[in-house]
C-alpha cells in the first residue's frame, strides 16, 4: 500500500492559492452603486467575456461592455433624467 504519498497534481492543487482573483482579470465598471452584477460582453470579434458593473439602472445584461464599444452604464448620481 502506498503510504500517503502525495501525487504531484495533488501537490499542485494544494499549492494554488485558493479564490485568487489576479485583479487585472477583472473588469468591472463602478457606477457607484452596492450590488454588482455581472454583464456579458459580446467583443467585436465575436468572443464573450464577463464584466461587472453596480450600476442599479441597467436594463440588461447582454452587451457590450464600455471598452468594446457599448454604452457606459448609468452612474449614481449622474443619472441624466435629475437634471
Ligand atoms: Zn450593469
Ligand atoms: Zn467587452
Amino acid at each position: 500500500m502506498a503510504e500517503g504519498t502525495i501525487t504531484n497534481r495533488g501537490f499542485a492543487l494544494l499549492k494554488k492559492p485558493p479564490l485568487t482573483t489576479p485583479a487585472a482579470e477583472e473588469v468591472y465598471y463602478e457606477a457607484g452603486g452596492t450590488q454588482f452584477h455581472v454583464h456579458v460582453c459580446t467583443t467585436p470579434d465575436g468572443k464573450t467575456h464577463n464584466w461587472k458593473c453596480n450600476s442599479p439602472y441597467c436594463a440588461s445584461l447582454i452587451g457590450s461592455c464600455p471598452d468594446h464599444g457599448g454604452e457606459e452604464p448609468i452612474h449614481v448620481g449622474r443619472e441624466p433624467w435629475k437634471r
